[in-house]
């Protein structure tokens, strides 16, 4: 029996499809369990803007793909909350509250560090990441299966993960009954606006303004480096034409909606130069299953979350980890699929839900739930830490076999 295992172990072959967070991560987490892995990706390269916040839970799978020491940073910042005219609302010392729980900072990174290093780890491994390969269909045949791109070229392998975000088309091919991503009613902008010392901004700090119409974030790194963002409510029927709308209209249009708020929203917008990244938020907060035969779904392709308690990373490592040692402890793939999807399908559903209601808390611009929101918070922080410290503390570690 033991030696049928390790032969189905060693000829095992994965094909990835998606070079973002999980993908990657999965490709590291599958060498140390002994199964190679391909990684195929649309782009050319990897998109370089954005911050992810790594909490407790995220901190702990980088450590076990070996690249927390890589991408540590000393940004664990602080948070500060305003009123629309930009006066301080008062809130407990986070660092101090999650340390009451035996909880990490947390840290701030750059999305195309942490995926820039995910990539070097595994092909220091020696997994091959192939770019421009569209995946357009999948065949399945019974002793594999046949991953088809764009530019005409096949591959096959033993099992094949869709790690293809939100929009995956792993998912709509061998999974097309599944429901699609939910729309949040948001876009969510944001610029880099390189050194900026205006408005005495508190450097390692992250500094969120509950605007009268939308709510907006500015980090600023220990060296005065700031990104700031908001949300912009947009309903889907209209969705399109935000989407075109050209840079300076849009900006125009976020300096419309931040015009009853403090100077600083009106000064950030104009620093952007017109450069915003615009992201509508999408979610996924069921799918019926995660997997067909030899093919599986991980990160958010399964569980697309928004990002307001920063997860959607998190969960997409996690994912990664607990998919690997699935396969290595138990023998057939379709079965460790089942199992990994029992193992974090409640989990990650969860998460996607409470992302959900705090988004509809913390975006509200209904003046009495503003009120409101921004009377409880100090209690609302304290209690949210608590309660969602099964999110934070979750813990994976590789020598725990899966029964
Ligand atoms: C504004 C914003 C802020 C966020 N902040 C945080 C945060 O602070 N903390 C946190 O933990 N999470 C955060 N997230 C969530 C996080 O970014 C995602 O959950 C994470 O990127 C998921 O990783 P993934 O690899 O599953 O998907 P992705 O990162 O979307 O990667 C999918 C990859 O698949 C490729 N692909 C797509 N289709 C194909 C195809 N047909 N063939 C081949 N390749 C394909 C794409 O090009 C992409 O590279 C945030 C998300 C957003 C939008």
């Amino acid at each position: 029996m033991c030696k049928k295992m390790n032969e189905e172990k060693k000829k095992r072959k994965a094909v990835i499809i998606g070079c973002g967070i999980a993908g990657p991560a999965l490709a590291i987490a599958l060498k140390h369990v002994g199964i190679d892995s391909e990684i195929f990706e649309a782009t050319k390269t990897t998109p370089n803007f954005g911050i992810l916040s790594l909490t407790s839970n995220a901190i702990c799978a980088l450590k076990l793909l070996g690249v927390f020491e890589k991408i540590k940073t000393d940004n664990s910042p602080n948070a500060y909350f305003y009123k629309h005219d930009g006066r301080l609302l008062k809130i407990p010392d986070m660092v101090s509250e999650l340390e009451k729980h035996n909880l990490d900072d947390g840290i701030i990174v750059h999305r195309s560090n942490l995926v820039q290093e995910l990539k070097e780890k595994a092909v220091s491994n020696g997994t091959r990441i192939n770019f421009e390969k569209k995946l357009v269909d999948i065949q399945e045949e019974p002793d594999k299966v046949i991953a088809i791109f764009e530019d005409g070229t096949e591959i096959e392998g033993d099992l094949l993960i869709g790690c293809d975000g939100p929009f995956s088309k792993t998912r709509n091919i061998v999974l097309s009954n599944s429901p699609l991503p939910t729309y949040s009613g948001n876009i969510w902008t944001g610029v880099d606006l390189g050194i900026y010392k205006k408005f005495d901004l508190l450097p390692n700090a992250f500094h969120m303004t509950f605007g009268r119409k939308a709510y907006s974030g500015t980090l600023t790194f220990s060296d005065s480096r700031t990104i700031w963002w908001t949300n912009v409510p947009c309903p889907e029927n209209t969705l399109e034409e935000f989407k075109k709308m050209s840079p300076g209209n849009w900006t125009k249009k976020l300096s419309e909606l931040h015009k009853d708020d403090h100077a600083r929203m009106l000064d950030s917008i104009k620093s952007g130069n017109n450069k915003h990244v615009r992201i509508p938020l999408y979610d996924i907060p069921y799918l019926p299953t995660w997997h067909r035969n030899s093919v599986c779904l991980i990160g958010d392709a399964a569980h697309a979350t928004s990002p307001y308690i920063g997860q959607g990373a998190a969960m997409a490592m996690e994912d990664a980890i607990v998919l690997a040692k699935c396969l290595r402890d138990i023998p057939e793939s379709n079965n460790a699929f089942v199992k990994f999807e029992k193992l974090r399908k409640k989990r990650t559903e969860n998460i996607v839900k409470i992302s959900q209601q705090t988004g509809s808390l913390i975006t509200t611009s209904n003046p009495i739930k503003q009120l409101l929101r921004n009377l409880l918070l100090p209690r609302t922080i304290t209690s949210s830490i608590k309660k969602l410290n099964w999110i934070f503390s979750y813990k994976i570690s590789w020598d725990e076999k899966i029964k």
